[in-house]
């Protein structure tokens, strides 16, 4: 399945498509057996009354894909429930957690760009591009990305691992932060993880990237070389950070994360060291 990102819907909503609901944080989805589903259009006929208008945001394989609010005061039959997108991660297929995160960042998008920020008036959707434009003053608000840089560190056959408060759960990842004004992507890798644990790092490499639509993020991801320095943990950012053999690995992040293809991505390559 491919979804194809778009902001003009076809002139009526189709039967099939996919509506990815929100009430608050949480999505509407369909009990299927021990499993969930996201609800088609015609599945909403069981709600008690209709949600908030639907927004177009692309389609998959062709069937368009919805993303809208509901009332707090709907109350979705026995056969749906609501849940967090991250606890549906494991019951969905890849493409649908994707554009399930993409639906939560656009309706939340929606919900806090209704009035202008410069002038305080109404804003209208742009129609031909996904903004919202201000009829009084012009301004226009796209939604917001906020890039992050996430980093694996490599010592020799050993890789950088902390466990952040932040963290859900008992796992080690590899170290992140936020993109400042100002700042390339370079200088940002390099002071967060000064920050973080006090080292210095050497040969960084672009990996990979990964939109992380809770809120707003776009990971971009980098590996990296130790140079010189002694771990010290920023006791406010970092509980606990140490390097960890391939052999010898924390718990670490879910699959899904690129935080978890860095980690494997050592794994693979001390494990090919090794073997070689
Ligand atoms: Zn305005």
């Amino acid at each position: 399945m491919s979804f194809t990102p778009g902001y003009i819907g076809p002139p009526e909503i189709f039967e099939n498509a996919f509506c990815f609901l929100f009430q608050g944080q949480e999505l509407l989805a369909k009990k299927q057996d021990d499993g969930y589903l996201i609800p088609q259009f015609r599945d909403l006929q069981e709600l008690d009354r209709s949600p908030e208008p639907l927004h177009y945001i692309g389609s998959l394989d062709g069937r368009p894909c919805y993303a809208g609010e509901m009332a707090a005061a709907i109350l979705p039959p026995k056969t749906f429930v609501l849940k967090k997108v991250r606890s549906l991660f494991e019951h969905l297929e890849e493409p649908l957690i994707g554009v399930a995160g993409l639906a939560n960042q656009l309706v939340l998008w929606d919900r806090n760009h209704r009035f202008c920020g410069r002038c305080g008036l109404e804003t209208e959707d742009k129609t031909n591009e996904r903004a919202k434009v201000c009829p009084g003053c012009g301004l226009i608000s796209y939604p917001r990305l906020s890039p992050a840089m996430i980093v694996a560190v490599v010592r020799g056959d050993r890789l950088l691992l902390a466990h952040s408060p932040r963290f859900p759960g008992e796992f080690y990842s590899v170290l992140a932060g936020f993109v400042e004004p100002g700042e390339t992507l370079e200088e940002c890798i390099r002071r967060e993880i000064a920050e973080e644990v006090g080292i210095e790092v050497k040969n960084i490499r672009y990996f990979g990237s990964q939109p992380w639509p809770f809120p707003d993020s776009l990971m971009i991801a980098f590996t990296a070389e130790y140079s010189k320095g002694e771990i010290t943990a920023d006791p406010a950012e970092i509980v606990d950070a140490g390097w960890f053999s391939a052999d010898n690995l924390p718990p670490v992040p879910p699959k899904i994360s690129i935080a978890r293809r860095l980690i494997d991505w050592f794994t693979e390559n001390t494990g090919k060291r090794g073997r070689s």
